[in-house]
């Protein structure tokens, strides 16, 4: 396993910011770590980086004991902070070669991550000169440096325009394509954008911890339809496999149904087979952004 957190518990005073969190992550993987503001995401990556010794739980990386033998653990270790703290007066490449001396890593390697990360049109500037998507970049050169095998992004996103988040999202699947993954956000779409699996955390309590495939194979399917009359409900409720539904106005219905299977053309059918005609038939799957704020609501 590439992270193995078992029965993490940490305090802040009497504040409970983790509440006996488990997952595991598997060498290759792309994880999204999705929690509204306050959840506990930094705490936890924190905790994984070896920042923190004080709690409760054990933590493995790349099979080693972060709890016993934190400095082997944060070699295997890049890690993005939350605001991604850069000396701002320095150049580009004098800040890489600054991380470069602090992990004794060639200088050769600084060019080559300026390549990999796309900086080389920035690269003879100072911090400040750059835009927030390259400042970003700069913070991920750095923890590309000494070659590690996990990869922690502490909010890389947060804070861009909208061009710049999808550069850093396709820097960050690229990058994914040899190391493993965890990255923070607290938006949905981004998880969408990005992984293949999203471990959702709220109030320091993880509540779901799956593959978005499945997530969405697993939302209830909703139809909205309008007919060319008014229909009683008994009526309505003989079309088959269906959950509940809703008159949402006059002639229109809202339906749900607790099946993958496509049924538009099953209530098409109904319709017609009745006498009716159906003017409008919508699919209006239950997108992941309303699943995410009901499991952290
Ligand atoms: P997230 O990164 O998901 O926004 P954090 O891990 O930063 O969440 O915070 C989790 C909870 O712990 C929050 O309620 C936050 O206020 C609290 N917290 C975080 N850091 C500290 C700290 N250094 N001292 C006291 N409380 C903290
Ligand atoms: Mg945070």
């Amino acid at each position: 396993m590439s992270i193995e957190v078992k029965n993490i518990t940490k305090l802040y005073g009497s504040q409970k910011a983790l509440d006996a969190v488990s997952f595991t992550i598997k060498e290759g993987e792309i994880v999204g770590f999705l929690g509204p503001n306050g959840a506990g995401k930094s705490t936890m990556m924190k905790i994984i980086t070896g920042y923190f010794d004080d709690y409760e739980g054990t933590v493995k990386v790349c099979d080693i004991s972060a709890t016993s033998n934190r400095l082997a653990t944060q070699s295997a270790i890049g890690y993005l902070p939350e605001h991604n703290p850069l000396y701002l007066e320095m150049y580009v490449k004098e800040y890489l070669h600054f991380h470069a001396a602090i992990h004794k890593v060639g200088k050769d390697a600084i060019a080559q991550i300026i390549e990999k990360v796309g900086l080389t049109p920035e690269a003879h500037k100072k911090i400040h000169q750059l835009s927030k998507g390259y400042r970003q970049r700069v913070g991920i050169a750095a923890a590309l440096l000494h070659h590690p095998k996990v990869l922690i992004l502490d909010e890389p996103t947060t804070g861009l325009d909208p061009n710049q988040l999808l550069d850093i999202r396709a820097l960050i699947k690229s990058i994914g394509k040899d190391k493993t993954v965890l990255f923070s956000t607290h938006i949905m779409q981004e998880v969408e954008a990005v992984c293949d699996r999203v471990i959702i955390i709220n109030k320091g309590k993880i509540v779901a911890d799956k593959k978005l495939k499945e997530l969405k194979e697993n939302q209830e399917q909703q139809i909205e339809v309008e007919f060319d009359l008014r229909v009683e409900k008994q009526f309505i409720e003989r079309i088959p496999n269906l959950k509940t539904a809703v008159n949402v106005f006059d002639t229109t219905w809202e339906l749900t149904f607790s099946t993958t299977v496509d049924m538009r053309s099953a209530v098409f059918d109904f319709a017609h087979d009745n006498g009716l005609k159906t003017l409008k038939l919508d699919s209006k799957n239950k997108s992941l952004e309303s699943l995410f704020r009901e499991l952290t609501a």
